[in-house]
């Protein structure tokens, strides 16, 4: 059984329906729709097919929906490229219906005359080409190309001294996040943020449009900037879950640190307890041919030993000409990986956390069913916390997470080891008397246990306390 999950990104190559049904079968856990690009509809559309798709093989999957976040471009340009070269004149100009040529070119960013000063450096074409401010000029800002190279329209656009003053949370953001809500996303990825101010910014825009704490998607944290990167632990804390989505990271720092930053950023989820997604160029090589590079074998491997809890692929499967057979291989090496990856119990302390309690029997029971060699650990769990808890001590044998509320159980297909399984509805009086039973019930069903078997049961209780983890309980399937 495969415990570290995949997470795909959707688009023009995966949305007819038999494909996107041999991406699911192929093993995919969680379904990204990338907000940033194509329509609503396509989106609320594709959404609809996934879900289909999923009740027809019996998976619960996860869906991910990304905003945009306030990645800044640069404007369209007449005949689609221009060449910079070095110590020519470059304007960025502030009228955002200009169209670029070899003097210049509109931005997305309002006002970017303001926020920049003389001497700042700009990054273009996600960070191909260089310039340094030299003036402004009624709005516009004149720069001197500093690295030479080809813009075409529309690419990505940085300036590290003018992002810390941008609102993270924008209109498109907001229109996305109704985009989300439509598509019944369990996850939405925040792009670009920053602190953890920007996630709470999302999380009350959320709280204002859907009044049910439990219909609420959970929110992921993507570490793309060099400020997100120096929040990790706030945005760890605020986050429900963190991705290392190394294209534009690599872009943001040094190329050469995202590999340290990658362990890093891993360690300290693991160490919290939420769900960590290692992003970008995985298998990128297998876009356009049917087998990966040996580095990329190697990156995959090395995020597993690393300890991610998911693995993502983005246009390998949004516009590859091999989606399919990318997944297939990315679960061949996430299994291999995990074979070394399952010598030993991770070592999670939380003694420091808001509810060190609930970490002590977490791992408690951990420790009881490794001794005891159980067949699974069973969680029964209102919000997923006990779930998620359990898996972050990376036990060998399966772990159930047993939802009542759908939305909670999909959220869980990202988590590590963690098999989503939503069991019928209890009258909340009832939960705490038939807990056990119903969680034997489902584990027999679903087939990971059989009559007889020890199992662990993790849970919160006796009184429902949503997010606790209270008492652990060995027993026989
Ligand atoms: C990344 O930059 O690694 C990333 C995952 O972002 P995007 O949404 O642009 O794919």
């Amino acid at each position: 059984m495969r415990r570290t999950k995949i997470v795909a990104t959707l688009g023009p190559a995966t949305r007819e329906t038999a494909v996107l049904a041999s991406l699911l079968e192929a093993g995919v856990d969680v379904v990204r729709l990338n907000l940033a690009h194509a329509e609503a509809t396509t989106h609320i559309e594709a959404a609809g097919a996934i879900r289909e798709q999923a009740g027809l093989l019996g998976r619960e999957i996860g869906i991910l929906a990304d905003l945009p976040g306030p990645k800044m471009r640069t404007g369209p340009i007449i005949g689609d490229e221009v060449a910079l070269e070095p110590e020519q004149s470059f304007t960025l100009f502030a009228s955002p219906h200009r169209a670029g040529d070899v003097t210049g070119v509109c931005t997305t960013v309002e006002g970017l005359a303001g926020l920049v000063e003389v001497g700042d450096e700009v990054f273009l074409a996600d960070g191909a080409i260089i310039l340094k401010v030299t003036g402004r000029d009624n709005g516009d800002v004149r720069t001197e190309v500093v690295r030479r190279g080809l813009l075409r329209s529309r690419k990505g656009m940085h300036v590290p001294s003018a992002e810390p003053k941008i609102r993270s949370f924008t209109r498109d953001d907001d229109a996305s996040l109704d985009v989300a809500l439509r598509c019944g996303a369990d996850l939405v990825g925040l792009s670009f943020i920053r602190n953890a101010a920007d996630i709470e910014a999302v999380r009350s825009a959320l709280r204002a449009k859907e009044g049910d704490e439990r219909k609420r998607p959970l929110l992921v944290a993507k570490i793309e900037t060099r400020s997100a990167v120096e929040h990790i632990d706030e945005i760890v804390a605020a986050a429900d879950a963190v991705m290392v989505a190394r294209g534009d990271l690599g872009i943001q720092m040094p190329f050469e640190e995202v590999p340290l930053l990658q362990k890093e950023i891993i360690r300290t989820c693991n160490k919290t307890g939420i769900p960590v997604i290692t992003a970008t160029q995985m298998l990128e090589s297998m876009t356009h041919g049917p087998l990966p590079s040996r580095a990329e074998v190697n990156d995959v491997a090395n995020a597993v030993l690393d300890g991610t809890d998911a693995l993502m692929l983005s246009e390998e499967t949004a516009v590859g000409n091999y989606p399919v057979g990318t997944v297939q291989t990315m679960v061949s090496i996430a299994l291999a990986a995990e074979r070394e990856g399952q010598a030993q119990l991770a070592s999670v302390h939380r003694e420091d956390s808001d509810d060190p309690v609930s970490w002590a029997i977490a791992r408690a029971a951990v420790h009881a069913a490794e001794d005891l060699k159980v067949a699974a650990i069973l969680c029964p769990t209102r919000s997923g916390a006990t779930a998620r808890r359990i898996a972050a001590f990376r036990p060998r044998m399966p772990i159930l997470g047993l939802g009542y509320d759908r939305e909670t159980v999909r959220a869980l297909a990202l988590a590590w080891g963690v098999i989503p399984i939503t069991v019928p509805f209890l009258p909340e009086e009832q939960i705490d008397a038939e807990v056990i039973p119903q969680a034997l019930e489902a584990a027999r069903a679903f087939g990971v246990v059989r009559a007889g078997d020890l199992v662990a049961v993790v849970a919160g209780g006796p009184a429902p306390r949503s997010g606790s983890t209270d008492f652990v309980r060995i027993v026989a399937a």
